[in-house]
């Protein structure tokens, strides 16, 4: 990890381009917003001390509020220009000891943690190194009466982030003040000639339109298909002591009997934490919940059902669909369905519509059948969060 490291994200945007009262970087692109996909992939690359917002003034608050609880992000006020929102975060760089600046839109959230390594290997050599595509399309030139082509041989489109020596691109900015440029390589080879053009991605495209931001979602929606679906299922029963009500899926339901067991031995969250544990190749409940210690005694299962929650985001993994079958003569499940659903998309932070509660019995055959106890059968799909 290379500790002084500053990444400054540009988060200047209004929405007047957009003609949306909301300005673009904080429209949602599936789970996230455009600038959260953005800064997380700075985050999760885990090479930066501090990443600098500067958001146009009226969205400072807004942009504080969303990374509220990250104290790895600084929001500060932008400029009157592009250049001058860099340069009020190149000052803030400058008092947490930057040694390199990663310079990038917020409104392009889909460049890799890759691309970050590569440039991070060229900066040590280079004073800016600056991820560029070639043009494959025929370039023309169009106004009124002409049409004139310009070939496409040496043309580069140039991309964000760029990456560089923080002292160079310091004082470049210094030194070109009264000129506007649309990007942070060509004030620093206005000064100094030293930088280095890799090869950009085509996907780091920048949502700059609305139909941008509908090929964007496209884009994520097409990964999520593919990203290393992984599998888990869950399986628990407990059985019936004397009592007057029971504790499924974190609901209090009234009955003749209690489950006996450790904890609330509710055996829906059991099953439902032990099929994510399972996708995540992270062992069982008892592994990280050993009965034998009396910390977990009479815990509440909602408390394992939060653990396995942070393991999924600690791991990148979100759920895709989680499928359940209580199996039990009593209670009639069709009953409790949505409360259920209720309680398992509040327990996981998921959406309700990805959750199937469904109730079978087993036609009175063995402890079920007899109502001895209750089982609960659980399969989950998990797939990489990466965005
Ligand atoms: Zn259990």
């Amino acid at each position: 990890m290379q500790k002084n490291n500053i990444a400054i994200i540009l988060s200047g945007g209004t929405g007047s381009r957009f003609k949306s009262k909301t300005p673009k970087q904080f429209l949602k692109i599936g789970e996230n917003s455009i600038i959260e996909m953005s800064v997380y992939k700075f985050i999760n690359s885990k090479r930066f001390k501090k990443i600098i917002i500067v958001s146009h003034k009226s969205y400072v608050e807004k942009t504080k509020e969303l990374f509220n609880k990250n104290k790895t992000i600084v929001v500060i006020e932008g400029g009157t220009s592009r250049q001058k929102s860099v340069f009020n975060g190149l000052k803030t760089a400058k008092i947490f000891n930057a040694k390199y600046v990663f310079i990038h839109d917020a409104v392009r959230p889909f460049f890799s943690e890759e691309l970050i390594d590569l440039m991070l290997e060229d900066l040590s050599k280079n004073d800016g190194v600056i991820p560029a595509v070639n043009i494959y399309d025929s370039v023309r030139e169009v106004k009124r009466n002409s049409y004139v082509n310009i070939s496409r041989k040496n043309l580069k489109a140039i991309q964000t982030p760029q990456g560089f020596k923080f002292s160079s691109i310091f004082n470049a900015h210094k030194i070109q003040k009264s000129l506007e440029y649309t990007d942070d390589s060509m004030i620093l080879y206005e000064t100094i000639k030293r930088i280095k053009i890799i090869d950009g991605q085509n996907f780091n495209f920048k949502i700059t339109t609305k139909d941008d931001l509908d090929f964007g979602k496209k884009f994520i929606k097409g990964g999520e298909k593919m990203n290393n679906i992984r599998v888990g299922t869950g399986f628990d029963v407990h059985k019936f002591k004397k009592g007057k009500f029971l504790i499924l899926f974190g609901i209090k339901i009234p009955f003749n009997k209690s489950l006996d067991g450790h904890s609330d031995a509710d055996v829906g969250f059991h099953a439902i934490v032990d099929s994510i544990l399972g996708a995540l190749c992270l062992g069982d409940i008892g592994n990280h919940f050993p009965p034998t210690n009396d910390k977990w005694k009479n815990k509440r299962s909602i408390y394992f059902m939060r653990f396995a929650e942070k393991l999924l985001l600690k791991n990148h993994y979100k759920i895709n669909n989680i499928d359940i079958t209580l199996i039990c003569e009593e209670p009639k499940v069709s009953k409790y369905q949505t409360h259920f659903i209720d309680s398992i998309s509040k327990a996981l932070k998921i959406k309700k519509n990805i959750i199937n509660v469904k109730g079978t019995t087993t036609e009175k055959l063995g402890f079920v059948g007899r109502e001895e106890g209750i089982a609960c059968q659980v399969s989950v799909t998990i797939s990489d969060n990466e965005f």
